[in-house]
């Protein structure tokens, strides 16, 4: 898989990609990252890559040319009706749509992901509308350019791809993971729904290493035991505790698309009277 970015700060990138499993995934071969530096398309003396915006008000906007001549340059040009094949380009925008686990494992089907990396008051819409796939948002804040936009998605697309990731099973089962959605939840294991072994639609649940007592305090008890059946439990409420407390939304979505055994359903209303 290849990535591109497009970017006037090459050089932000530099650690970021050195580092962890992006690093570890383009050495092995499984990642391809380009970055391009806007400025290397412009052809004035000062190589200039922004303007002052149409219709007055602050701030500069990046001119389209540079960004244009970029893409060309790597073999992307306009998108028509029939979109592209196994490449899409992505605009980082605050106005874009939030970037979700959903989306990181649409992109990491695809055999390239260009990012184009807003600055300023942002790029010429334009460019959004003659070759952009999609316009995406890390979150509902401003940034003061696209980068980390780009970095963000780039890392969570990377760790999906086969073989990146050390265990196979650990991209699956975590947050926002799989887990085992496509199993029922009706369909138990020793009496614990199977999706407790990944995330399904609820957080992922505490983990805990060594020391077993780290400044007085210990390690639950049940995580010690060796009963299998019993930390499965455990965990299984974890994740139903942590998302019932900092993801209510991701709760209900659980419940509406029917991801709750009857015993989690039990739990949570126990979880919800200790509310
Ligand atoms: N005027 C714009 C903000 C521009 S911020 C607005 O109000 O919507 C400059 C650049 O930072 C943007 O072009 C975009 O590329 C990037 N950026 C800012 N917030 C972002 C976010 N939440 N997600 C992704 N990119 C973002």
């Amino acid at each position: 898989m290849r990535f591109e970015i497009l970017t006037i700060f090459p050089e932000f990138f530099r650690g970021f990609f050195e580092h962890g499993v992006v690093s570890r995934a383009q050495k092995k071969g499984l990642v391809q990252i380009g970055v391009h530096d806007l400025r290397g398309f412009t052809h004035d003396r000062h190589r200039t890559v922004d303007d002052r915006p149409f219709g007055g008000g602050e701030g500069m906007v990046l001119k389209p040319e540079p960004l244009a001549d970029a893409l060309e340059s790597l073999d992307i040009g306009v998108v028509d009706s029939d979109g592209r094949d196994g490449t899409t380009v992505v605009l980082l925008s605050a106005q874009g749509r939030r970037f979700t686990q959903a989306v990181a494992r649409e992109l990491a089907s695809l055999d390239r992901v260009v990012f184009i990396c807003g600055r300023y008051e942002g790029v010429d819409e334009r460019v959004n509308e003659l070759f952009c796939d999609r316009e995406l948002s890390i979150g509902d804040y401003v940034l003061s350019g696209g980068e980390l936009g780009a970095a963000v998605i780039l890392d969570a697309v990377a760790r999906l791809m086969p073989g990146v990731l050390g265990n196979e099973a650990s991209s699956e089962f975590e947050s926002f993971g799989l887990g085992d959605a496509s199993v029922s939840a009706t369909v138990d294991v020793d009496g614990v729904p199977r999706s407790q072994h990944g995330a399904g639609g609820l957080l992922d649940y505490p983990h805990y290493t060594r020391p077993a007592e780290f400044r007085g305090v210990g390690v639950p008890e049940v995580l010690m035991g060796g009963d299998h059946l019993a930390v499965r439990k455990w965990r299984r409420e974890q994740q139903l505790r942590k998302t019932l407390r900092n993801r209510p939304d991701l709760l209900e979505a659980a419940v509406q698309n029917g991801e709750l055994g009857e015993e989690d359903l039990r739990i949570l209303e126990r979880l919800r009277a200790d509310l």
